[in-house]
């Protein structure tokens, strides 16, 4: 029996949201390049390497979620003589037999793998229709002069003396246009950084509220409506409240890997202009609100990040709290006005709760700093509960005055933001006490956040353990 059928599992595939780094450094010089063809069943990658090296190694490769495997072995072949595929640490190399180097031309037939990965976009989804999307950036490599020192590669390859180009990869389908950014074209060349997912096959995507959504025809009823439905009214509500998105159109990719016997999952990730989720499992089969919530607030969230992220950005790490403690405070307003069976009240109560408990003796920004990502969303949803009933305006229209004053320098810094709190309450002293909350915490949280709630004018009680309770 597989890993996957042992356990009733809510895999909540998120760790973390990639919309919000600081911006990278300049890229790199283009190296590599790959053709990438689909003639039916058959894939084809024609590798072009610009010199001669020992190893190349592939960037993206991380095991699979279920079972921590290597996933290219099975599916993907070397069809060039005298080169292999070979797992060296925690990645994929191509090699030449005897230590020779790997020739300048090489070509692979491959399966598209549409499983999770354990820290990585999946490779492809596949949809019922037979349309497949396979992520762009799967096949990125780089030359190495010692297949033995792939062993000693930090994961997320950082390090000083790595030859890391960029790889352009090019893609097309012998049956006919493939689909990019919502759009079709006969085919694409892609070198930036973060990836998209290009589809080959049938896909009618559906535009409305500034979003086109790909939905696979095959997922339940239930969750493919609400999907329909509530997806471009939260688009709709964030660009009425924020202003034009700032990137091209954004995209939504939903497949459906089938119901699996005693699980119901959904998994997602984000790139530019790009949302993906994936659902599976027989409990997926039945209405679940759990479930519908879920998917709704990971939507909306992200779709903040356009904004809230991509827009604007934070300037360090540390400040994360600005981009997701305010995308999680919109979403939890968006969907509670688009979906009123969600619970959005319990939502802020659990971000305040875990507030109080993390920033104890220790500061927000400490916390973020040390791992607990949760520091930033929940003390961040605090902070713009603040902001928010301070203003006695909606929260959307505090974020699109910051939005709109940084889009120039794309920075949105922390000092903007509290002298942003300062301006609409006219009271400094909240702006100071949050920022001793970032920088030290205090001994007695729950205290503190009672009394900027009862500054700010948040409706709350405090309950017996002190703790502030939203009315
Ligand atoms: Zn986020």
């Amino acid at each position: 029996m597989s890993r996957s059928l042992l356990a009733l599992l809510l895999a909540l595939g998120l760790a973390g949201c990639a919309a919000q780094r600081p911006r990278a450094a300049p890229p790199a010089p283009v190296a590599a390049s790959v053709d990438v063809v689909r003639h039916g069943e058959l894939w084809t990658a024609d590798f072009h390497l610009p010199r001669p090296a020992p190893a190349w190694v592939f960037v993206h490769s991380s095991a699979t979620r279920d079972g921590e495997l290597p996933w290219r072995e099975h599916d993907w072949t070397v069809e060039t003589p005298g080169v292999r595929l070979e797992r060296r640490g925690r990645f994929d190399l191509l090699v030449a037999e005897n230590g020779a180097p790997v020739p300048a031309e090489v070509r692979l037939r491959f399966r598209p793998f549409a499983h999770d990965l354990l820290s990585d976009s999946a490779p492809a989804l596949a949809f019922s229709t037979g349309a497949i999307a396979l992520f762009s950036r799967q096949f990125d490599l780089f030359a190495l002069s010692d297949p033995a020192a792939a062993e000693q590669l930090p994961p997320d390859l950082s390090g000083p003396n790595l030859d890391f180009t960029r790889t352009r990869a090019s893609f097309r389908d012998e049956a006919g246009p493939i689909l990019y950014a919502g759009r079709r074209v006969s085919s694409i060349s892609l070198d930036d950084e973060d990836g998209t997912y290009v589809l080959f096959g049938p896909a009618a995507p559906r535009v409305s509220g500034g979003i086109a959504a790909i939905i696979d025809p095959a997922l339940p009823a239930w969750l493919r409506d609400a999907l329909v439905r509530d997806t471009p009214a939260i688009l709709g509500h964030l660009s009425a409240a924020l202003g034009p998105p700032p990137g091209a159109e954004p995209v939504l990719m939903v497949s459906w890997a089938g119901p699996t016997p005693r699980r119901v999952a959904m998994t997602g990730s984000v790139l530019p202009n790009l949302l993906q989720m994936t659902f599976e499992g027989e409990g997926v089969l039945r209405e679940n609100p759990g479930l519908r919530d879920h998917a709704l607030w990971f939507i909306a969230h992200e779709s903040a990040h356009f904004w809230l992220g991509e827009a604007v950005a934070y300037q360090y790490a540390r400040d994360a709290w600005i981009t997701e403690g305010g995308a999680d405070l919109l979403a939890f307003r968006l969907v509670s006005e688009v979906e009123p069976a969600y619970d959005g009240r319990a939502e802020l109560q659990k971000a305040i709760d875990d507030c109080v408990r993390i920033s104890a003796g220790r500061g927000v920004a400490a916390a973020e700093e040390s791992g607990d990502q949760r520091a930033s969303y929940a003390c961040g949803t605090v902070f713009g509960l603040v902001a928010e009933a301070a203003s006695h305006r909606p929260f959307g229209a505090f974020v699109r005055r910051l939005v709109d004053e940084n889009r120039a320098d794309r920075v949105l810094t922390r000092e903007e933001w509290l002298a942003g709190l300062t301006r609409v309450s006219h009271d400094p002293s909240l702006a100071a006490d949050i920022a001793r909350l970032i920088d030290q915490g205090a001994p007695d949280p729950a205290s503190v956040i009672a009394s900027l709630f009862s500054r700010a004018g948040v409706r709350y009680a405090r309950a017996e353990d002190g703790r502030p309770r939203l009315l």
